[in-house]
């Protein structure tokens, strides 16, 4: 009777505390995600006082500052626009110069760095991919030297995992390769029409919004670094337009609709040098942007351990103001990523307040402009504020969807790395499951801030609420995407549990703990494709 009674103490006070941590968890969220903040794009006022809001959270917790002289690690960016007036874009053929009509044929973007005039001749290489493991090569026999790449924006028929093809798909990636053999810059000719029941979340590496509710245009923002930047040295980044794709492949004895059939069939395409050259003019306007990182550090307890990190992270940015949504503009980011950051203080606080301090440091992180391309994340894992050999992984909340009661959540990298060990064992004592991703070719464990450690080398993890195939809440969730993702209803009169927010903080403790505490470092499994990052990285 008496331990009975003990029990129902014990429940009730967990019961409690779930309740209160959910608050608390919530508050962070209903500060960021008010509209006073506008949505915390980049290098406004709103973002600015998220990044004051995080840094008095991490003093009153007691973190250490992390960053430079403080709590921030600045993060120069730099911002760039096209001027319209100046561009020209033409095909010129026999001498004689064909007028393309931009945006309608093709739309230049700002990545290119190009300032002035050039004429340029153009070479279609197919998917434009070169994977060696898989004996793939489209660029082989061709020379890129001094000329635009110009590709099909579609999956290659190729027998490959999804890690490897979106990897090797990536912006940067293919940029690398492409560089590598010379060429000057790219041109995507749009694929098929994708079937309509399949529903794509715009991957936040790509600065498409195609798919949600399109935010103004915004200059393209990239890191001011030039070491840093994924797509430097390319001239000319251009995407062509269904309209325009036959004027560019005329007189090749190639159509759109011809490379379409191909492409439906799973065949190969052909590659073959386009007629005449590309004559582009472009202006760019560049501007200098300060943004920061903002860095909590609670030191270990270990001597020895103390040295090595283990860092949480979440994104402080959103999107800002756009385009009106049943008269709403502000894109506040309730869940993407304010739900993360929130989680950030929350964790840091209850590890904070938990009897047992780890034996390796914890660095807590809210990184800056995400949305732009993982730029802050690419910045600190590049210059990182503790050393990077000592960095042992990487735990990143990005939107995590406390849209329904925690029974199973979903980790991305569970099968790549021992980490998923540890996220095994850290759910089961809050009972909970864990499973891995459901949709794979969804590719999230690549789309957010852990891939710029994955990058580097650094086991890293990322996560959302799981579900069981066919049940409500794969419903609630594939809804969500749909209807709220990068839309202004991403707000504060969302239904939110936030129990089941404060219990999922309550793994992510658990399992900072048991990484903070093992005696050996997060090693990468040896089946995982990320495992080359580690052996390539200069330790
Ligand atoms: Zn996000």
């Amino acid at each position: 009777m008496k331990l009975q009674l003990f029990l129902l103490t014990v429940i009730a006070l967990v019961i409690q505390d779930v309740a209160s941590e959910g608050k608390r968890w919530w508050s962070h969220v209903e500060y960021l995600a008010d509209d006073a903040l506008e949505g915390r794009n980049v290098a406004t006022p709103g973002f600015e006082k998220a990044v004051a809001y995080v840094e008095a959270e991490f003093k009153k917790i007691g973190l250490a500052p992390g960053g430079i002289g403080g709590y921030q690690q600045p993060v120069n960016l730099e911002s760039r626009t096209l001027i319209q007036d100046k561009l020209k874009l033409a095909l010129v053929r026999d001498g004689a110069e064909e007028p393309l009509t931009l945006r309608e044929d093709a739309t230049l973007s700002a990545r290119g760095e190009l300032n002035g005039s050039i004429d340029v001749p153009m070479v279609f290489v197919g998917y434009g991919l070169s994977i060696p493991e898989a004996e793939w090569d489209d660029l082989a026999g061709f020379d890129l030297r001094g000329k635009i790449a110009v590709y099909v924006n579609a999956p290659a028929p190729v027998a490959v995992s999804d890690n490897v093809r979106s990897h090797v798909s990536s912006a940067g990636e293919r940029w690398a390769v492409l560089k590598k053999a010379g060429a000057v810059g790219i041109a995507t000719i749009p694929g098929p029409p994708a079937s309509p029941s399949t529903t794509q979340e715009p991957a936040s590496t790509a600065p498409s919004t195609a798919g949600a509710a399109a935010p103004l245009p915004q200059p393209t923002i990239v890191l001011a670094d030039a070491e840093l930047q994924d797509q430097a040295g390319q001239l000319v980044s251009m995407t062509i337009s269904r309209t325009g794709a036959d004027k560019f492949l005329a007189g090749s004895g190639q159509t759109l609709a011809q490379l379409h059939a191909l492409i439906a069939g799973k065949k190969p395409l052909p590659r073959f040098p386009l007629v005449g050259t590309l004559r582009v003019e472009a202006a760019v306007k560049r501007e200098p942007i300060q943004s920061q990182n903002v860095v909590g550090i609670y030191e270990g307890s270990d001597a020895r351990l103390k040295n090595e990190y283990v860092v949480m992270s979440a994104h402080l940015d959103h999107v800002g103001i756009g385009r009106a949504v049943n008269g709403d503009a502000i894109y506040n980011g309730a869940m993407d990523d304010a739900s993360g950051v929130a989680s950030v203080i929350e964790v840091a606080r209850l590890l904070k307040e938990s009897s047992v301090s780890p034996k390796r440091s914890v660095v807590f992180v809210a990184v800056t402009a995400e949305e732009k391309g993982l730029l802050g994340s690419k910045y600190f894992a590049a210059r990182p504020t503790v050393p990077f050999d000592k960095i042992v992984a990487d735990i990143n909340l990005d939107m995590f969807l406390p849209l329904y009661p925690l029974k199973v959540i979903e980790v991305q990298g569970l099968t790549e790395s021992s980490l998923g060990e540890s996220v095994r064992a850290a759910a089961k004592e809050v009972g909970v499951d864990v499973q891995t991703d459901r949709e794979p070719n969804q590719n999230r464990f690549i789309r957010s801030d852990q891939y710029s450690f994955i990058r580097r080398g650094v086991p890293s993890l990322a996560f959302k609420f799981g579900y069981e195939a066919g049940s409500q809440e794969e419903k609630i969730r594939r809804d969500w995407v749909r209807d709220v993702y990068h839309k202004p209803s991403d707000d504060l009169k969302q239904p939110i549990d936030v129990e089941a927010a404060a219990r999922f903080n309550r793994v992510i403790l658990a399992l900072l703990q048991r990484v903070a505490n093992d005696a050996a470092r997060p090693q990468w499994n040896d089946t995982s494709f990320f495992k080359r990052f580690a052996a390539s990285a200069s330790h």
